[in-house]
């Protein structure tokens, strides 16, 4: 990988960023084993929220190429500096229509889908462009009132009526598991999120190409094992990657703060 700008970093930062890459790639290959699964068929995407576009160059640097961000403004500000390496931006937070447009022109898939509302936004958007956009159906498998997204129940019918959505291509589910102290709690929450999955897959219900519905993006930094254990095919690691976040975050995040 080439030079991006990564000697800017703090040298024990940078030596802990590396420590924490090759410690999550050995874990998640572990876990990947005990399910014999392979390795390669979890993707690990690197969630930059609040993280400085120095450290990201850094990430890039060790080979993380998709990086994940929960807000529209945030990203923008770090894609404009960003420059020509290769990377994929994806959108991993709730989106309010107003930013659809510029959802749409950013992100290379949308993994929060939480309304059918938004996805008749981002039909129109995306059609607009003449393009299509990947999406992930976000549920709320645990029914959490803090979280958005679908509930089991309406999963099946939701994937149907994005039949209505040409400009719009899904590709999977994904969730936000409930913040527990012990990931084994946690794994009946994936085994459900791969249930619909594996429903939706069937000839019969939504899928049309053999590759819809095949992505299932679950698991975090306290569970990605567990969920990769269940089937996960896409796990966002934050700080299992970057180190904690601030506790509070800036409303905006770019590298010249
Ligand atoms: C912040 C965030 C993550 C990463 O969380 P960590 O616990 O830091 O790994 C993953 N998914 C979503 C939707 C997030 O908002």
């Amino acid at each position: 990988m080439g030079q991006t700008g990564s000697a800017m970093e703090a040298p024990n930062t940078l030596a802990e960023l590396g420590r924490r890459a090759s410690d999550l790639r050995e874990r998640v290959a572990a876990a990947a084993e005990r399910a014999g699964r392979h390795p390669d068929d979890v993707t690990i995407i690197a969630v930059s929220k609040t993280i400085p576009v120095e450290t990201l160059r850094a990430a890039y640097d060790l080979d993380f190429t998709t990086f994940g961000e929960n807000r529209v403004q945030e990203a923008q500000g770090k894609i404009a500096v960003w420059g020509d390496a290769p990377v994929r931006w994806e959108l991993i937070g709730h989106l309010q229509s107003n930013k659809a447009a510029r959802a749409v022109e950013l992100f290379a898939r949308i993994q929060s889908l939480d309304s059918l509302h938004l996805a008749e936004t981002l039909n129109a958007r995306a059609a607009q462009r003449g393009h299509v956009l990947p999406v992930l159906l976000e549920v709320n498998v645990a029914g959490e009132a803090s979280k958005t997204g679908f509930a089991p129940g309406e999963v099946l019918d939701a994937a149907r009526a994005l039949a209505a959505y040409p400009a719009l291509r899904p590709e999977g589910l994904m969730t936000v598991a409930p913040f527990v102290a012990d990931p084994e709690e946690v794994r009946p929450v994936f085994q459900q999120l791969r249930a619909l999955r594996d429903e939706l897959r069937r000839p019969t219900a939504a899928a049309s190409e053999s590759d819809a519905w095949s992505q299932l993006s679950m698991g975090m930094t306290d569970d990605f094992e567990v969920a990769i254990e269940e089937g996960a095919t896409i796990i966002r690691i934050g700080r299992g990657l970057f180190g904690s976040r601030p506790l509070v975050q800036p409303s905006h995040t770019t590298q010249d703060q």
